[in-house]
């Protein structure tokens, strides 16, 4: 398997693929890979001649510095893992130099509201950190499709949004969430959840599930409260926050309305651990 560090390496390799007419898909991750990234990355097995999954911690999309230290950082086994896999998959592994140059700073971006819901509202600037590596990474990569996990479902609307607002070529498929056996949505941080915290952790998936099966009959003010009390009788998991949002536009609701698509959307702290998940209700 070929681990990429330089930009120009990989910039010359995918341009040699693409004039042999192959397809590239690309897998962005910030690495500690799990079985949700490899369904993600099997999927882009499937449809395309070689993949591309990038390992990068992206320092400007985390607007808490000790979680940016504290991210599990296992390069290693992530390659072990992927060459184990296929041995169509191509590494890019660069520094935050070589994806930055000397200024690690993020473009301020527009996502027509999408970056101030939810996600935005709770990690400012976020956002603006995740569509600016994404813009730089689509340019070293040039990847015919990109693939991305619902689990951060905020994230995949604002990644189309992106593309649309930046005029960029490569499509964007989004791929359901993996769970553990549990429900718990697999994500790199809960390799830092310890006994106590996982054991409670499945209560923020039994709790979405309920919400799905109650959507039809009770209204959103119910849920809202429910929900709430859910967490308050929990002495591990704390919820930062739990809504109800179109999908287009991941505004909030007090109301239901017809016709239109909802999901639940909910973050919840395990210590210092901050998990986060969705579900569609409709
Ligand atoms: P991350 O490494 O956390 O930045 O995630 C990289 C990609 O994997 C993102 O598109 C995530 O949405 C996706 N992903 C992470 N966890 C899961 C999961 N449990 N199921 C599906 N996709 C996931």
């Amino acid at each position: 398997m070929h681990i990429y560090e330089k930009r120009r390496d990989l910039v010359s390799s995918v341009a040699t693929l693409l004039q042999a007419q192959k397809t590239v898909g690309f897998v962005p991750t910030m690495g500690a890979l799990h079985k949700g990234h490899m369904a993600l990355v099997e999927r882009a097995l499937k449809e395309n001649d070689i993949v591309i999954v990038s390992v990068f911690v992206n320092p400007t999309q985390f607007n808490n510095s000790e979680d940016l230290v504290n991210y599990p950082r296992t390069l290693t086994s992530d390659v072990q893992l992927l060459s184990e896999l296929s041995t169509n998959i191509m590494v890019f592994a660069p520094t935050p130099q070589e994806v930055y140059g000397e200024q690690m700073i993020s473009t301020n971006y527009d996502f027509e509201g999408l970056e101030n819901e939810m996600e935005g509202k709770y990690r400012p600037g976020h956002f603006d950190g995740v569509g600016t590596v994404l813009k730089r990474l689509f340019n070293i990569v040039s990847p015919t499709k990109a693939y991305f996990g619902e689990k951060d479902f905020q994230q995949l609307q604002i990644v189309k949004k992106l593309v649309e607002i930046e005029k960029m070529s490569v499509q964007i498929i989004g791929c359901p969430i993996f769970r553990e056996e549990s429900g718990l949505a697999l994500s790199s941080r809960n390799k830092r959840l310890n006994k106590k915290q996982l054991q409670a952790s499945p209560l923020i998936y039994k709790t979405l599930k309920q919400v799905k099966a109650d959507f039809g009959t009770k209204s959103v003010l119910e849920m809202n409260e429910w929900v709430s009390e859910q967490f308050k009788n929990d002495d591990i998991l704390e919820l930062e926050y739990f809504e109800i949002a179109k999908i287009s536009d991941l505004k909030s609701i007090k109301e239901k309305q017809k016709d239109t698509k909802y999901r639940a959307f909910i973050a919840v702290f395990a210590g210092k651990i901050r998990l986060i998940d969705n579900i569609a209700l409709n």
